[in-house]
């Protein structure tokens, strides 16, 4: 596998909505799907138009199954095939990132990556059954404030601890990892991880927004003998947006420093990645790149959708998205 395809980044630009409209914003991004490029203008082009290009473009009206195709499919077609996968959503809180991940349940149509992978893996096992037999599980999770908690527990877990073994590599001490039947199973599992992480930030006074979310899907098959068994990561991000001008203080700075550190070390893992060069990839910055660092690099493939809004008032953190991307190819 050729180093450039094993590192993807496409942007996803979601539609206005009716209240920006009525607040009057106007559009700031302009997607071209076929050139894959994407522009950015400020509102009184008192800045200089960009253009950054990228490995597809989504623009407002795409709807979630070209998505899934185009951003996700050979990357679970891979992990079918018993090689590790990450797909994550990059972007400031209200792009898009859990519409673009979960999507809705309702209409069918709406459902996003998540889901479809779900209908996408027991499709293939319902296709070769007759000659091999797979074992899937699923584990969710939440970084906060660098701090892991289990979706799937039915009690408050407490938080958990990253381990590592010679034959297993990096995992999380008593993270709930159940076998799975089918979609409809993952399905109820993923919907109950979600409820769990909004009660959770409830409780806590927070916002989900703040928090890594990870869904893991491992599929191990057995054919004629061999096993083979692929992970596929599926990550839901933090916002990226910057906490500095929000006035955050005290624990709440503190907390925007840890996501602005796994952000940013994510992003120097992927371009540390994406060059070839660099002999140290700093994996062990961050609680969320140690968790991915068997699935990222080697032989796995990794897509990142970074998610924008279109209106002018995000030009700031529009532009630092796609620069966060750009560099990421
Ligand atoms: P994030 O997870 O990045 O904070 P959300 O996924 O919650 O953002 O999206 C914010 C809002 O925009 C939601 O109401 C969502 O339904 C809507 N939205 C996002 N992307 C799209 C899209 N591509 N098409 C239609 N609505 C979208
Ligand atoms: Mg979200």
């Amino acid at each position: 596998m050729e180093e450039a395809e094993k590192v993807k980044v496409v942007v996803r630009c979601r539609p206005i909505s009716t209240t920006e409209k009525l607040q009057g914003h106007k559009i700031a991004v302009n997607c071209n799907d076929e050139d894959k490029a994407v522009t950015i203008k400020s509102v009184n082009q008192e800045e200089p138009q960009r253009t950054f290009y990228f490995d597809a473009v989504f623009s407002p009206n795409t709807d979630q199954m070209t998505v899934y195709n185009v951003a996700a499919r050979p990357i679970v077609e891979n992990v079918l095939k018993g090689y590790n996968g990450t797909i994550f959503a990059y972007g400031q809180t209200g792009t898009g990132k859990t519409f673009t991940m979960a999507g809705e349940l309702e209409p069918i149509e709406m459902r996003g990556i998540i889901p479809n992978s779900f209908a996408h893996i027991f499709d293939h096992i319902a296709k070769c059954q007759h000659d091999t037999t797979f074992l899937v599980r699923v584990s969710y999770l939440e970084i906060y404030n660098e701090e892991i908690r289990d979706l799937l527990s039915k009690e408050h877990s407490g938080h958990l601890e990253i381990k590592e073994r010679p034959d297993v590599g990096v995992y999380v001490r008593n993270l709930s990892n159940p076998t799975v039947e089918n979609a409809s199973k993952m399905q109820a599992l993923m919907e109950f991880g979600n409820k769990n992480r909004k009660v959770g930030a409830t409780a806590m006074n927070l916002e989900s927004s703040r928090s890594h979310a990870m869904f893991t899907v491992t599929i191990e098959s057995c054919r004629n003998g061999l096993v083979t068994q692929g992970k596929l990561q599926l990550v839901d991000l933090a916002g990226s947006e910057r906490q500095s001008k929000t006035g955050a203080q005290g624990e709440r700075l503190k907390e925007a420093a840890k996501i602005n550190l796994s952000l940013s070390t994510l992003g120097n893992v992927i371009s540390s990645l994406v060059d070839g060069k660099s002999t140290h990839v700093p994996y062990r910055n961050s609680k969320l790149t140690r968790l991915l660092q068997d699935s990222l690099g080697g032989n796995s493939k990794t897509v990142m959708i970074a998610n924008v809004g279109p209106a002018t008032y995000n030009y700031d953190e529009t532009l630092s998205t796609l620069r966060y991307a750009n560099r990421a190819k």
